[in-house]
């Protein structure tokens, strides 16, 4: 970066004048150590596990910072929860410059707070804002004030195993004015809502109805990052699903019925193998029409690992590759479809009972547990890793690091 006012000046305080004036220069950046903590003269009470709904009960405080096109991201604040003021021309509302992420934080048996593997969320923000076009964000200063955020509302991580806190993360346009152009305004904010087990039923398997008239994502547009943009479309059709007694829709993609996601969860398949060596775990490839889920390349990385497969006595094969409907009958057909699994951070993995598909169901086999075991050992073992019961490959991060 050329600045010429300060390099003439060869002492040693050169390179502090240097960031000084480029900070001048420019809009600053947003920096975790400028925190300000307001804490609330009123803690709310905390609702029993047992009656949480996903998503409908906050903790006691939010992370806020805002963004101006002059002065750039202001000291963040962790203060009160508490409804937001917002000029009625903001970008957010006009144009839905509005973008997120879905993380959680889980508590140990040592009763430490933990996240599982933050820094992806973080560059997946990243990418998402600069799909929008919104101010620039630091997401490695982002996940400072989270591990801080969520120390200080520790108490709403329910010490029941399943359980944990649901972190939103969100950025939105500000920008106050109707000319449709990029928000050069923004407001980060970051809300927590105890989380229990997504489908309250347990592990009872869900529907799915596959959809090709409607289409959730292609490529060139935006399915792969986590924009607000992406989810108001699909709430018709899962309604229609709803309405046909289906838990949720199966998106597709082509000509060809390309099987893509499954409500907002990416989708895999486990198929036996045709030379009987055990058995192929498939999911579509990130063409641009999935989004790039944490759980997803979890359960990629899992089992493709020895230790794992030798912990469960499986022998798998990974595979990221395009397959579509006429796969799926095909390998129902010859007995070969074990399990179909939906997996994201809400639900970890769930399993899929049955497909609707041309007016017809391609069912899968019933497993006792709720979960074939595939989708089991997965399961099972993500959740040990998230609640700090077992190390692996640094996933789990306590929240006491760094600060
Ligand atoms: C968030 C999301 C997922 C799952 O991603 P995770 O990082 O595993 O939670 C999958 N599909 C869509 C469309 C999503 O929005």
């Amino acid at each position: 970066m050329a600045i010429e006012t300060s390099a003439s000046v060869p002492d040693e305080n050169s390179s502090h004048l240097q960031k000084a004036s480029v900070q001048d220069a420019g809009p600053a950046p947003l920096d975790a150590s400028k925190l300000k903590i307001t804490l609330t003269q009123s803690p709310k009470a905390l609702v029993p596990p047992e009656q949480l709904r996903f998503g409908h009960t906050f903790s006691d405080h939010m992370i806020v910072a805002t963004y101006d096109p002059v002065t750039g991201w202001s000291a963040p604040e962790i203060k009160p929860y508490a409804p937001l003021t917002l000029d009625p021309s903001s970008s957010c509302f006009q144009y839905c410059t509005n973008v997120f992420e879905g993380m959680k934080a889980y508590v140990g048996p040592d009763g430490k707070p933990r996240l599982f593997r933050p820094e992806l969320n973080m560059r997946r923000l990243e990418r998402s804002v600069a799909r929008f076009a919104l101010p620039p964000l630091d997401g490695d200063e982002v996940l400072k004030l989270i591990k801080r955020f969520v120390q200080i509302d520790v108490r709403w991580i329910p010490a029941v195993p399943g359980y944990s806190l649901y972190l939103r993360p969100t950025v939105i346009g500000t920008r106050a004015a109707l000319g449709v152009t990029a928000s050069d305004s923004a407001m980060l904010f970051v809300i927590a809502s105890p989380a229990g087990p997504y489908f309250p039923q347990g592990l009872r398997p869900i529907s799915l109805l596959a959809v090709s008239d409607c289409v959730r994502a292609w490529p060139g547009g935006t399915g792969s990052d986590k924009v607000g943009g992406n989810y108001a479309p699909g709430f018709l059709p899962q309604k229609i699903a709803a309405k046909q007694g289906y838990d949720q829709v199966l998106w597709l993609f082509g000509e060809d019925n390309r099987v893509t996601e499954a409500g907002v969860m990416n989708f895999f398949v486990i198929v036996k193998r045709e030379d009987g060596d055990g058995l192929d775990v498939i999911t579509a490839p990130l063409d641009g029409t999935i989004l790039p889920g944490i759980t997803r390349t979890s359960c990629l990385s899992l089992a493709s690992s020895s230790a794992f497969q030798k912990e469960n006595s499986l022998r798998l094969q990974t595979h990221e590759r395009v397959f579509t409907m006429a796969d799926l009958a095909q390998w129902s057909a010859q007995g070969r479809l074990v399990e179909a699994l939906s997996v994201g951070t809400a639900a970890i993995i769930a399993s899929v009972s049955k497909i609707g598909w041309k007016g017809k169901d391609i069912t899968l086999p019933l497993h006792e547990a709720g979960l074939g075991p595939v989708g089991m050992a997965l399961r099972k073992k993500i959740a040990a890793i998230q609640e700090g019961r077992e190390e692996w490959e640094g996933w789990s991060i306590a929240c006491d690091r760094e600060l």
